[in-house]
């Protein structure tokens, strides 16, 4: 079994719980099937896309509370946290001061349809971009490995 450094770390310093509920950082989680949020996300997608903007972004905001972390190092625990989530490996490709472009592969909802499959993706990356420039933003997928590409594509925008 191999376990990421983010997780032992998480562990170590028991910011993980797993005894009566799941805990990360503080939070209570809970893990669904990936088929689930697809079938979800088919019915819902504008919606999807806006809780999980909103549920990322509260989430953020309360690690960046309690743990004093900001800027790239407040960034990078944020992804390290969608990967430990189970929702792929995500790669910074380009940070500019309004725009960002992020590489992710092994999206769990990429080939489970055709087509771009990571909506709830899309607006987690749009929740933790809006903390990290706290100004509001819009992610956009703009390529997915459910197109048959190697690797899925985010654009996010600052607004205005
Ligand atoms: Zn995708």
């Amino acid at each position: 079994m191999v376990i990421s450094t983010f997780f032992k770390r998480l562990l170590f310093a028991r910011e993980i719980e797993i005894d009566k509920e799941l805990k990360v950082l503080g939070n209570r989680e809970i893990m669904v099937s990936p088929e689930f949020i697809v079938k979800l996300q088919n019915k819902y997608a504008k919606q999807i896309y806006e809780f999980a903007e909103e549920t990322f972004s509260n989430e953020i905001e309360h690690i960046k509370n309690s743990t004093g972390v900001t800027g790239m190092k407040l960034l990078e625990l944020s992804l390290n946290l969608l990967n430990l989530y189970g929702l792929g490996k995500f790669e910074i490709m380009e940070l500019k001061k309004k725009e960002v472009i992020i590489n992710l592969t092994f999206s769990p909802f990429a080939k489970l349809s055709k087509g771009k499959n990571c909506i709830l993706i899309a607006g987690a990356l749009a929740g933790v971009f809006k903390i990290f420039f706290n100004k509001k933003v819009r992610c956009e997928e703009v390529v997915c490995e459910g197109e048959g590409k190697l690797y899925c594509q985010f654009v996010v925008k600052v607004k205005g």
